[in-house]
This record gives C-alpha cells, structure tokens and sequence, in this order.
C-alpha cells in the first residue's frame, strides 16, 4: 500500500482559501489572474480516492497538473508518481520523490527518455507495439514492462484508447517478442478514458485483462502479475457525478477477483487535483453588444479555461459580486482572437470593472496546458495549505527549461 491512513491534521489549522474573503486577499497579495491551488484539497481528494480503491496503490498522473506543491503533497501522502516525460521525471527528482514509488507510462518514448527514467531509478514502463519493446532491447534486465492494452470509450469525455494501447488480442506476440529480448513483461496497463461516466468500461478491461494475464502466465510469457488500472475518475463540473465511492464499488468487486498475488495499481490525475483549484479572474473591460453584456477578463481560452477546447470541460462559472437580479451575460478572455470567448447567456449580475469572477473544479488540465498567446502571462498559481498555517505562496511555475539529458 503506498497511501498513508493517517488522520487529518487538525482542519483548524488550514484556511479555506476558496472563501471570498480569501480569494480577494490573494488577488490582492499575488494579484490577478491566479489559479489557486489547496493543498489540502488535494489531500482529501487523495484519501477519498484511497478509501475508494482499498489494496489499489496511487500514482499521481502529473499531466493534468504538474504543480511541484501538489507532487510534494502527494510525497507527503505517501503516495507514488505516474510520469510522462523527461521534464515530469525532472521534477520527481527535485522533489527527492523516492524512485521505487514512480512508474513511467507514456507508451511511446525516445531512447533518452528511458535513459533518464533508468538514471533516476524508475524500473516499471509502459510500451504497446513491437517498436517501442524493441527499444528496450538496450536496457533488459534494468527496466520491466506492462503492455498498454486498448479499450475504446463511448462514453468517456476523452477518450485514450484511441491513440495508445495494442489490441488484446497482441498481447501474446508483443509478450514474445520481449521475452526474446529478455525484457521482463510485468503485465497489463489500460486507460479506461478520461471523465468516465460510469465505471463499466473500467470492470471490462479488469476482466479482459484478467484473461489475458491469465493466458499469458500459462504460456509462460512473463510474470503477468501487475495490473495497472489508469486513470479516468470523474469530477463534478456541471454535470455532478457519483461520489467516488459509489463510482468505484462494481471495480472494486471486479478487482476483488483477480487472482491472489496480482498488483493492483492506479494513475488517477484529474480526480486528485480537479476540484482542488479555482481560478479567478478580474474584468478588465465591457461593452455591450447585441443585447447582451459583455465582460472582457484578464483569462480566457487562451490561459486557464483552454481545459474547454482541450478537454472538452466547461466549468461552474460565478463572479463574487452579491446580488440577486442577473442578466444574459458573455465573458470573454483578453486575447485579440474572437475565439477567445469563455460563457455565452450565464447569467451574471451588472459587474464592474475590477470585479472577480471565480470558476470552479479547474485543477485539471487547465493551467497546464494554458499558453501566453498575444503575450498574454498565464494565471498565477498560488498555493494554499502546502503546509498547516500556510495562507498562499507562488512556486516559479512552469519550471524552468528542462535540458534532453538529466545531468
Ligand atoms: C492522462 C493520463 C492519466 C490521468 O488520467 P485522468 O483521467 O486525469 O485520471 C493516467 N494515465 C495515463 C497514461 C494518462 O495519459
């Protein structure tokens, strides 16, 4: 087990900077926009998962939001680390996070990639096609592997097995051929897609792949004794979804079959860091137009809520200005590009210039695949609750260039 069951820290010690009077202490201290990040949310969300997944053990995916106070506090759970990328491996090694507790899944890698993930002392990869286990030729007996096995999503937000993971039906010849190089396969690994709507599609894979490490361990292909699950838990954005542990009681009895021995473990991204965000913005301009209102902010499609184009989210939209009548309005985000629109007919109450609005569950895939198109900085990510009585602090965020090669 990798996460920890200790009690929370007194909650008294932590503030709730999702709070108004909060958000507009930190504008005013760090000012706008910001993304701010509670670290004590992310805990929560963490043990949430935990408790939901009990024998499951977590790796934080760092893709959604690769934030150095949000991996520390993961270290601090005692959880592991799913990484993706050189940089991703970088900063687990800044972190001191302990290489045993890491894993590396993106199914396709250059050579140096998987040098720098060895030099740092990750052991588990993930490959899905003869080319990339032919890669691992080079480095048997130092590096195992799960094969990557496709299940496509209907009903997912985004769907993952459209781009990685072989057909089941592979298993056995990739199994061979990596034998044949003498690279240890260790099992299975599958994303069931992102923002699952149900489990269901999760409980398929864990039976499929239940056969097929069962056949494989027949055919004396490898060990076939580490199941990765992904990632894929669902938040709520507009649409609310089943609380986590409902989500995942019909995978929990599926995994409950498996036979004894078998690893299980798990890359949740989005359910960890999701909900623990928010961004806030400030209206920098207004006019209107065609009947409506129209508020110009310093974020937009561009910054944070590129999560709409990316990933498809839209998010719980509300300005922090009280009051009870509410028009049609349309927020815009700063940049030049008439794209650039966030909301169309929300409805907003007359706000002024300098007035904050606040979106919500916008941790993931959010700032991180933000851009400063038209020059335009991204939000600010400040942290709250890194540690009891921290009231907010900035990392220099992203990190700074990462060479090819780790020195
Ligand atoms: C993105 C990704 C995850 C995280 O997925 P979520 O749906 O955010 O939980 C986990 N594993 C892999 C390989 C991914 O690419």
């Amino acid at each position: 087990m990798l996460s920890s069951r200790k009690p929370l820290p007194s909650q008294a010690r932590f503030i709730d900077p999702f709070q108004p009077e909060h958000i507009r202490r930190l504008v005013g201290r760090f000012g706008s926009p910001l993304l701010i990040l509670d670290c004590q949310r992310v805990r929560s969300q963490w043990r949430r998962l935990a408790r939901a997944l009990p024998g499951v053990a977590l790796h934080y995916a760092l893709k959604p939001l690769p934030h150095p106070a949000l991996v520390a506090t993961i270290l601090q759970e005692g959880g592991g680390l799913d990484l993706a990328s050189t940089g991703e491996v970088q900063l687990a090694r800044r972190l001191g996070a302990p290489p045993a507790r890491c894993i590396h899944t993106h199914p396709i890698k250059r050579p140096v990639d998987i040098e720098n993930a060895l030099l740092f002392g990750v052991r588990t990869f993930v490959a899905d096609n003869p080319d990339e286990i032919l890669k691992f030729a080079d480095f048997a007996g130092r590096a195992r592997l799960l094969l990557r096995v496709a299940f496509r999503s209907a009903t997912a937000v985004v769907d993952l097995s459209r781009k990685f993971g072989c057909e089941p039906a592979d298993v056995p010849d990739l199994a061979r051929l990596a034998q044949r190089l003498g690279v240890e396969v260790r099992g299975l690994s599958f994303h069931a897609g992102s923002q699952a709507a149900d489990a269901t599609r999760h409980v398929e894979a864990v039976q499929e792949c239940a056969r097929l490490m069962a056949a494989a361990r027949r055919a004396q292909l490898g060990r076939f004794d580490m199941l990765d699950i992904g990632g894929g838990f669902p938040i709520d954005y507009l649409q609310p979804v089943p609380p986590i542990g409902r989500f995942c009681a019909p995978l929990r009895r599926a995994l409950a079959q498996l036979p004894r021995g078998v690893q299980v473990i798990a890359e949740p991204g989005r359910y960890v860091c999701g909900p623990a965000a928010i961004a806030v913005a400030q209206v920098v301009g207004q006019a209107q137009r065609e009947g409506s209102r129209w508020y110009y902010l310093d974020d937009g499609l561009y910054g944070s809520y590129s999560g709409q184009m990316f990933d498809h989210v839209r998010y719980r939209i509300e300005s922090l200005r009280p009051g009870t009548r509410r028009f049609p309005s349309v927020l815009a985000g700063p940049t030049c590009d008439s794209f650039d629109v966030i909301a169309e007919g929300i409805e907003l109450p007359r706000l002024n210039n300098g007035d904050l609005v606040v979106g919500h569950a916008m941790g993931a895939y959010t700032s991180a695949c933000a851009t400063n198109f038209n020059f335009i900085p991204r939000a600010t990510v400040v942290t709250v609750n890194a540690h009891p009585r921290d009231t907010g602090s900035v990392t220099p965020w992203p990190a700074a260039p990462r060479p090819p090669r780790l020195p």
